[in-house]
């Protein structure tokens, strides 16, 4: 099925910029995809719109939610160029802030936070503080924070752009081999085309002004890579 269906949709922003479309796409459950264009294209625009983060000025966004997780914020984690985490609040803590929005009771919320951890490869780094971590770390501390709710739909927002090249690098494979095993609709935002060539199995190219598709290329893997 889809997970992700945009129709005819088009986003103005309150300073009159058309930012995006109409734009129409699709994203079937389990995918991988990559929104690959310019800065000002309007990739995060189109991610914020599928987050519900920001509503379109016209045109349908819709998301298909798993039975009994009504609310967005179960189906979807975003992970931001920016891993954005509190400074006062060691690694663990920073993970489990979603799960305290949903209202998890403590003991399943720990067990998840481990099992998260454990997904980014953190387990051992669970009491350290943002400012003992490389780069590389708070990124996975974000993914981990994005994962912990298990949701179905993850959208990365140029999540490695401001790693140097074999950080990032690490983290496309470790990302590749987390997409494998936990099969997950992926919708990420790139503007390297390496990167959105690596990492997915569809490539969708956006040019601006406003914001649409102009070309689209699905990769073919017959053999596993990574
Ligand atoms: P990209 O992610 O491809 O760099 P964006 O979606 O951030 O593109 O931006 C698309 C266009 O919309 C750009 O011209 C940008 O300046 C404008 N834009 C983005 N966010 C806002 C906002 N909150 N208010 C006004 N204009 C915005
Ligand atoms: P990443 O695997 O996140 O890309 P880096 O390349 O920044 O990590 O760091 C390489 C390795 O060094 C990490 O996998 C980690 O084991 C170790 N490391 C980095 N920062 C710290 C730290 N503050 N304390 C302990 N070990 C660290």
């Amino acid at each position: 099925g889809l997970a992700v269906s945009l129709r005819d949709v088009t986003k103005v922003y309150d300073n009159g910029v058309a930012a995006l479309g109409p734009l129409d796409l699709d994203v079937r459950t389990g995918e991988f995809v990559s929104l690959l264009g310019p800065s000002g294209c309007g990739k995060s625009t189109a991610l914020r719109l599928i987050a519900g983060l920001n509503a379109p000025t016209s045109g349908t966004v819709r998301v298909s939610h798993r039975a009994g997780r009504a609310r967005a914020g179960q189906t979807i984690g975003f992970v931001f160029q920016e891993p954005t985490l509190m400074p006062w609040a060691n690694v663990s803590e920073n993970v489990r802030l979603p799960l305290k929005l949903a209202h998890v009771p403590v003991a399943e919320a720990n067990a998840r936070i481990g099992e998260a951890l454990a997904q980014v490869g953190l387990a051992e780094f669970a009491g350290a503080y943002p400012r003992e971590l490389s780069g590389g770390m708070k990124m996975r501390v974000s993914l981990a924070r994005a994962l912990v709710t298990d949701p179905d739909i993850l959208l990365m927002d140029e999540p490695f752009a401001a790693l140097d090249e074999i950080t990032r690098f690490r983290l496309n494979n470790d990302l590749l081999s987390l997409w494998r095993n936990l099969r997950k609709t992926v919708v990420f935002v790139t503007h390297s085309v390496f990167e959105s060539v690596y990492l997915s199995q569809r490539v969708i190219v956006m040019s601006s002004r406003p914001g649409r598709i102009s070309a689209e290329f699905r990769i073919d893997a017959p053999e596993p890579r990574g």
